[in-house]
């Protein structure tokens, strides 16, 4: 059996040096808001390259609290518009309805699967404030031309990097190219705590202060409280989980794309169709998605041979319950690339724990499919 992730592995790969930071917090007796997630926050802001960090309790509230943030800042206001791109994970669209904006859904390029930039131009209205990129399944959305048209229009830039730590763009990372991103650290992510966890990235000083604000019960001072906040917290014991696997990320992302590229040489079959390359960095492989117009035949064929796999994501946002028919997204009559997506889209088996054998087995048994 080969699973499409198998975290015990992952965990265990660090060789008892998790469970003696868990130990360490542990013994410290101290949980919040302390010395690891200083740490933690410098040491992340650090890899990034912003000048500031704030962990926060998971990748929604992350992104969530950007918004509100702008809008207790006076830079948003309920209403506005804010780009994303149509076939992301419905956290990033939350997010933006969570604080009365309005999500304005633009397709993605089928090359890359990522938000297309020519496309983007036309959805700018009177209203749009904002641009937020998702660098979905690990890959660089971000590029110059999508920096310019925020420049040209005055629209914020934010990111969505809950699948893309330590992705670059040319000698930058993802997560520093915008006003502010969001992270997730999500068990399953590329960088991944041991239950909940998030942060927020930005060289904004007003932004920082106002996210940590938020993120506080609204309060700066104990038992003052300015602002109508929310509990946004990253546990001590979280912190010190990700201080041990942060200096492994790039090479857990080298890893991963090894067998990227394993998969890359490996899979030659007309019914499968790969996203185009990119840059060396420019992707780190959260997920290795293939498309074919028979994805639920290939997916069994794969089950049978005992190769687990995960649709990313089998039903678009803008046809999930929450939003259908609600008036709260803005979006073209027709989304075609998105819809083929969601119809054609199968993730195979990813991470760094898994190895050269299993992932030409993958690779022969996706050429086995007819
Ligand atoms: C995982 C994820 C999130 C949300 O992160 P949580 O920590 O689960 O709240 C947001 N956006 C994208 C693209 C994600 O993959």
């Amino acid at each position: 059996m080969i699973e499409f992730l198998n975290l015990r592995d992952i965990t265990e790969s660090f060789g008892g040096e998790i469970e003696k930071a868990v130990e360490r917090v542990v013994k410290s007796g101290w949980y919040l808001l302390g010395d690891e997630n200083k740490a933690f926050e410098q040491e992340f802001a650090q890899y990034i390259g912003t000048e500031h960090c704030i962990g926060v309790g998971n990748g929604l509230e992350a992104l969530t609290l950007i918004f509100r943030a702008y809008i207790e800042l006076g830079k948003l206001h309920p209403g506005d518009e804010v780009i994303v791109p149509a076939n992301t994970y419905i956290a990033s669209i939350l997010a933006v309805t969570e604080c009365g904006l309005t999500p304005v859904l633009v397709e993605p390029d089928p090359e890359t699967l990522e938000i297309d930039p020519t496309k983007i131009e036309q959805a700018v209205g009177p209203r749009t404030r904002a641009v937020m990129t998702v660098h979905l399944y690990g890959r660089c959305a971000h590029t110059d031309s999508i920096s310019e048209l925020c420049k040209r229009y005055g629209l914020l830039l934010i990111e969505d990097n809950a699948q893309a730590h330590g992705c670059r763009f040319g000698d930058r990372r993802t997560g520093s190219l915008g006003d502010a991103a969001g992270h997730s650290f999500y068990p399953g992510k590329n960088l991944g705590a041991l239950g909940d966890a998030g942060a927020v990235t930005t060289s904004d000083p007003d932004l920082a202060r106002m996210v940590r604000t938020l993120a506080n019960y609204g309060s700066e001072r104990k038992y003052v409280f300015e602002r109508r906040g929310l509990n946004s917290r990253l546990d001590e014991i979280q912190a010190a989980v990700l201080r041990v696997k942060l200096p492994r990320l790039d090479a857990d992302n080298a890893r991963r794309a090894a067998i990227a590229a394993l998969y890359r040489s490996g899979i030659d079959n007309p019914l499968v169709r790969m996203p185009s390359e990119t840059e060396p960095g420019a992707n780190v492989y959260h997920v290795f998605p293939v498309l074919s117009p028979r994805r639920d035949e290939l997916q069994k064929h794969l089950a049978d041979r005992g190769i687990q796999t995960l649709i990313h994501y089998p039903i678009a946002p803008h046809s999930q319950e929450c939003y259908r028919g609600r008036g709260l997204l803005k979006m073209p009559d027709l989304l075609p690339v998105t819809e083929r997506i969601h119809r054609e889209e199968l993730s195979l088996p990813m991470s760094p724990v898994l190895t050269d054998e299993e992932a030409a087995r993958v690779a022969a048994a996706i050429n086995e499919f007819e």
